[in-house]
């Protein structure tokens, strides 16, 4: 029950990584804060589809 996600800079809108999450334990759509480069700091990254 593994799922690839992408997240995506909440900021300048670009994806910067990809990741898999386990679907049971994390059900919603969750924000992590990871380096933009594009931003060149940290921003909340969203995951999209
Ligand atoms: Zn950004």
């Amino acid at each position: 029950m593994r799922e690839l996600v992408i997240l995506a800079c909440t900021q300048c809108k670009r994806r910067n990584y990809t990741m898999t999450k386990n679907k049971r334990k994390h059900p919603d759509r969750v924000e992590y804060t990871k380096y933009c480069r594009f931003c060149k700091k940290h921003t909340p990254h969203r995951e999209t589809r």
